[in-house]
């Protein structure tokens, strides 16, 4: 039973995922309730149904629009199919619990952010102000961590990102500060600075790579915000047990 129901979430995980690309490339320009089926970005012809079912019309297709022959993003398969791995794995993790709920939520916060900060280097006020009464109500309802943890992780959050932004000029915006002040309140203190230093790790990472592949004559091109969303991920799903390792470690 618990197999079945982890590849409904699957399913229903790519169905949302193709619901969250849309949403992170339509709120930052306001065309969200615009047009409400979707369409080819080049030659604006609205996609039929076979066209939308995720990850396969893209492969059936092999990423190319059907009329203009453009290519189609991989931002596209690539979240959906994240989306339903990411929410199978939840359930097949936490099982029916708070804990599946929460990590739905931040599916659901995380992936529109990731595809907006991608696609437009911009992670949306809209997004943010959407999901933070939601998240606040979930954890007077579910307080793990306290409410009081969840204020303090905040408030540590704000004062470190902002400090960064004013000593280092560039590389963080206001987007950034915002979207981890949330997931401080989320994660509470400690949680949040594992998180805050898988982002720059991952960011630092990712950053020698490019540099080696282009000589190390280009500044970073991709934005901060990626990597907030997969440390926020690998905390979610990882970070008690990380934590407890660290603290074996120095006992
Ligand atoms: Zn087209």
């Amino acid at each position: 039973m618990h197999t079945i129901v982890t590849v409904v979430f699957f399913i229903y995980g790519l169905v949302f995922g193709s619901f969250f690309n849309v949403v992170g490339l339509r709120v930052p320009n306001g065309t969200l309730l615009a047009q409400t089926r979707s369409y080819c970005d080049t030659c604006q012809r609205t996609l039929t149904w076979r066209e939308l079912l995720p990850v396969w019309s893209f492969l059936r297709q092999r990423g190319r629009c059907r009329q203009c022959k453009d290519k189609i993003s991989l931002l596209y398969p690539i979240m959906e199919l994240a989306t339903g791995l990411l929410a199978a794995l939840t359930f097949y993790r936490y099982g029916w619990n708070e804990q599946t709920f929460l990590g739905l939520l931040l599916l659901a916060l995380i992936i529109p952010i990731t595809v907006s900060d991608l696609a437009y280097r911009k992670i949306p006020n809209k997004l943010l102000l959407f999901f933070t009464p939601l998240f606040v109500a979930l954890r007077i309802l579910y307080p793990h961590p306290s409410l009081g943890e969840s204020v303090l992780g905040a408030g540590l959050a704000f004062v470190l990102v902002f400090v960064i932004i004013l000593v280092s000029n560039g590389g963080m915006g206001a987007g950034d500060l915002k979207y981890l002040t949330l997931l401080g309140f989320i994660f509470g203190p400690a949680l949040f600075l594992l998180l805050f230093f898988l982002a720059t790790l991952y960011g630092a990472i990712t950053g020698m790579i490019i540099m080696k592949l282009k000589n190390g004559n280009r500044k970073m091109t991709i934005p901060f915000g990626p990597y907030i969303g997969l440390a926020a991920l690998t905390v979610f799903y990882f970070g008690e047990t990380m934590i407890q390792w660290y603290l074996a470690l120095l006992s």
